[in-house]
């Protein structure tokens, strides 16, 4: 009788397996659709100079619009990676914002595009060979492109992609290490894969001034930051507090919703066409 017990638990796990299998292969078929349908869009989030506001460059942040609604990355980019949809998904991504970006340039606009990366993405065949495609066929100048990888790329993927990064670094375009801090090995990261900007997880912002002990790391990476001559990028910036805090470290710039959230490429043409006065051919 125990060993029927056992055998019937073992089925059971099996069987619900089985559904969960069925629906995440269902949910990358969906995906996989809303591609082709063109379901997906982008929103942008500025990042601006902490002193004067200004917006200096915009991150890319992907979208999909389900039939109920936008629906977040948090959601999709899992199975978007597990199934390899990622590849083609984030060629779309690169192309649409450095279109976009190449457009609000051509209208005298100073503004440079970051754009994250998934692992997936960096370890696919000729990969290099597709960044330096979508800069020639868009005209984006490359050191007008950051590309955003987290620190998680460079701890399980040591060889492969960091020479694929350093790579296009080396054609100009500007490397930024994601979500800093997060890792164990965050200083170790600097050594093997030159970058050109940090940018400090939001955790490390939300517990300013009330965590001694993050503070005071937040204010060194900011001193390392400028020690290596690399820029530092605070995000998840919500309050004036944070923000007052994060200029007397001499943190030059930031993101967050206090200043701006993510939003459409319309709601950046009248923040920065307003900021400048500036208009904008379409
Ligand atoms: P991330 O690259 O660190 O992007 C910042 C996330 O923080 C965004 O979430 C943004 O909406 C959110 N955020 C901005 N300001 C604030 C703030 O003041 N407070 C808080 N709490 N959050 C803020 P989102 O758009 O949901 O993206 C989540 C993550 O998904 C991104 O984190 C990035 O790792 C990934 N992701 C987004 N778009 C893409 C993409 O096009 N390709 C790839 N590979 N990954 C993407
Ligand atoms: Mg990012
Ligand atoms: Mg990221
Ligand atoms: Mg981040």
């Amino acid at each position: 009788a125990k060993e029927l017990g056992a055998g019937g638990r073992v089925e059971i796990y099996a069987a619900h397996m089985h559904t969960e299998v069925v629906r995440r292969l269902e949910f990358q078929t969906r995906l996989r659709q809303a591609l082709a349908d063109r379901e997906f869009l982008l929103e942008y989030q500025p990042v601006v100079d902490l002193e004067s506001s200004r917006v200096t460059a915009v991150e890319a942040l992907v979208r999909w619009r389900d039939e109920d609604g936008l629906v977040g990355p948090d959601e999709f980019l899992g199975p978007a990676e597990e199934s390899g949809l990622i590849v083609p998904l984030g060629e779309w991504i690169l192309r649409e914002a450095c279109a976009k970006v190449a457009l609000w340039r051509a209208a005298d606009w100073d503004i440079g595009l970051a754009v994250n990366l998934s692992v997936k993405q960096i370890l696919s065949p000729r990969f290099v060979e597709t960044v330096a495609g979508v800069l020639a066929d868009t005209g984006l100048p490359a050191d007008a492109l950051t590309l955003e990888v987290d620190e998680e790329v460079l701890l399980e993927n040591p060889g492969d992609a960091v020479a694929s990064l350093a790579e296009l670094r080396g054609l100009g375009v500007r490397l930024a290490i994601d979500d800093f801090g997060m890792g164990y090995a965050s200083l170790a990261h600097l050594r093997r894969l030159r970058v050109d900007e940090i940018k400090i997880d939001p955790s490390f912002i939300r517990d300013l001034g009330n965590d001694g002990t993050v503070t005071l790391l937040t204010s060194t990476i900011i001193r390392l930051g400028q020690d290596l001559g690399v820029r530092v990028i605070a995000e998840g910036i919500e309050s004036m507090e944070q923000l007052e805090r994060l200029r007397a470290m001499g943190c030059v710039y930031g993101q967050g919703f206090l200043v701006a959230g993510p939003m459409g490429a319309e709601g950046v043409e009248a923040l920065v066409g307003g900021e400048t006065g500036t208009p904008l051919g379409r």
